[in-house]
């Protein structure tokens, strides 16, 4: 853990206000040595570029604070009474290397609040300046990225998809020095914790296996309070968090999201989405489509993310060996092994049963997976765009072909899968209208497409014109219901757009 010299502060010095939020920082009570107290940059100009209102009222939060306030208070240049601001300490592997000293390097966990219906969650800062885990870099974070990690939290909710959330975003009146200087941010989100794989790793890489046995008993307190009093809460305590992460990935699969950074410091307990960096959602279906413009090799492409989770839960499993077994290190292999294996079956039967209702399935029965499969097969074949299509099928459903003729170039292929297709369908003896609209509950109509979030991402940052912004989230936070007029938010982008790609570090 590094010294705190310049800016550590005793928790009961740090600047206070009214209580308008309603605090109980369990994690700076009662983890202490996992985090370096500590505060935000004191920035010249905060200004609340928007304002998840409906997320702070879920929260409890006071809403009628000043615009100014709210912005101070996001920016981390002050903090609202009863917040105890703090850097996180983790460790990591990062694109298979591990890391032992990374954690929040740009980022301050405000808090926790307790909600009305009594949920804890995070209230975190990103881009709030430079801590002591920083590692040479500027504390951060540029207006671009703040605003693409907003718009994909809320997305993702928006579909289902546990995720961490989007309270606010903040431009801190600096410019700061990217592949040319940009307006710097701050984004406010909300997760129902920041505990990570790469938590467990900082402390196991080290031997400190009581840290890694406190920090176990506070998460299993925190996410799986009911497995604390079995004997073998260890081992049950890695099962839970396997398939929240199985059916967490078969959801993003569901929904053709790909991560890009699935590092274990990027990897949740609490089986949440979490740091939203070089990610997107795939136009044309390919496995291999990779978004983060440093994955030369694929390792965190669309269809490899099952296999990088499982990665990344082997890792959390070697911290928890002495645990599990302190007596018999064999004996805890072997059953953390069990446990892994059980990662591959809970993960195909969420993909299953998701790709399923998909199309229109009720349930599954034998040989919907090689249905499923056929039909990807096709879609490849004709890089078919992945968000289209399952709409296209309920239009298929309800009569008219045109749409889905449109997306594939061999009729022949297409025609063969909708013949096996339908004759599954009649087992189900629903009516065809029905399954449509079923279908077109889960299906999305609007995701955020690559070219409208890059463009509205560039005239946010070149202009400080959030119009495009807005009327973009403000489509994917409702993203199933056909809107008149708005078909420029439903396709692809043309295709003189070029390949996607997304940066790191930003
Ligand atoms: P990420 O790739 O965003 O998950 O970040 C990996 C690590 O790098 C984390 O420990 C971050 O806090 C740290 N980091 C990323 N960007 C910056 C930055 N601009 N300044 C300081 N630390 C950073
Ligand atoms: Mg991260």
């Amino acid at each position: 853990m590094p010294e705190s010299p310049r800016k550590a502060v005793p928790m009961d010095s740090i600047t206070t206000t009214s209580e308008p939020f309603p605090f109980d920082n369990s994690y700076a009570r009662e983890l202490e040595g996992f985090y370096v107290p500590w505060q935000g940059e004191e920035f010249v100009h905060p200004q609340l570029e928007i304002f998840n209102e409906e997320l702070a009222a879920m929260l409890g939060l006071s809403l009628d604070l000043e615009k100014d306030q709210l912005a101070a208070f996001f920016a981390g240049s002050d903090m609202p009474k009863g917040a105890a601001p703090l850097a996180q300490v983790y460790a990591g592997h990062q694109f298979g290397g591990f890391s032992p000293q990374l954690g929040d390097g740009r980022a301050l966990l405000m808090g926790e609040v307790v909600t009305p219906a009594g949920k804890r969650f995070d209230i975190h800062l990103k881009g709030s300046g430079p801590t002591p885990f920083s590692r040479g870099g500027d504390g951060k974070a540029a207006l671009g990225p703040v605003l693409r990690e907003y718009l994909m939290g809320e997305a993702m909710h928006a579909l289902g998809v546990p995720t961490t959330r989007a309270l606010a975003a903040v431009t801190t009146g600096e410019r700061i020095m990217r592949t040319r200087l940009k307006p710097g941010a701050v984004l406010a989100r909300v997760a129902s914790s920041h505990l990570r794989v790469g938590t467990f790793q900082f402390f196991a890489a080290r031997g400190e296996w009581d840290k890694v046995r406190q920090l176990a008993d506070y998460a299993i307190e925190r996410h799986y309070p009911d497995l604390a009093k079995r004997d073998d809460a260890y081992l049950a305590f890695l099962a839970a968090v396997s398939k929240r992460q199985a059916e967490l990935i078969a959801h993003w699969m569901q929904v053709g999201f790909v991560h890009g950074v699935m590092n274990t410091d990027n990897m949740t307990i609490s089986g949440e989405t979490i740091d939203y960096g070089p990610c997107a959602f795939m136009d044309a279906f390919d496995l291999n489509t990779v978004f983060s413009s440093i994955d030369h090799h694929g390792r965190y492409a669309y269809g490899n993310q099952p296999v990088m989770g499982r990665w990344n839960l082997t890792r959390l499993a070697e911290t928890l060996i002495p645990l599990i077994d302190p007596d018999n290190e064999t004996e805890a292999i072997n059953q953390a092994t069990d446990v892994l294996a059980d990662f591959v079956s809970d993960h195909k039967q969420a993909w299953l049963t998701g790709m399923g209702q998909k199309i229109g399935l009720s349930g599954i029965a034998q040989g919907d997976d090689a249905l499923i499969k056929h039909l990807f097969d096709a879609m490849a074949a004709d890089r078919v765009d992945f968000t289209s299509c399952f709409r296209a099928l309920a239009v298929f459903l309800r009569g008219d072909q045109g749409p889905l003729t449109a997306l594939f170039a061999d009729q022949s292929r297409l025609n063969d899968w909708l013949e096996r297709w339908q004759r599954r369908l009649e087992e189900d003896a629903r009516p065809k209208v029905d399954i449509a609209m079923e279908m077109d509950r889960i299906n999305p109509l609007y995701i955020p497409r690559n070219h409208l979030v890059e463009a509205a991402l560039e005239r946010a940052e070149e202009e400080m014109d959030l119009t495009d912004f807005k009327r973009l989230l403000s489509m994917v936070t409702n993203p199933f219901n056909r809107q008149a007029g708005k078909e420029a938010f439903e396709g692809p982008a043309p295709a003189e757009f070029g390949p996607h790609i997304t940066y790191c570090g930003t």
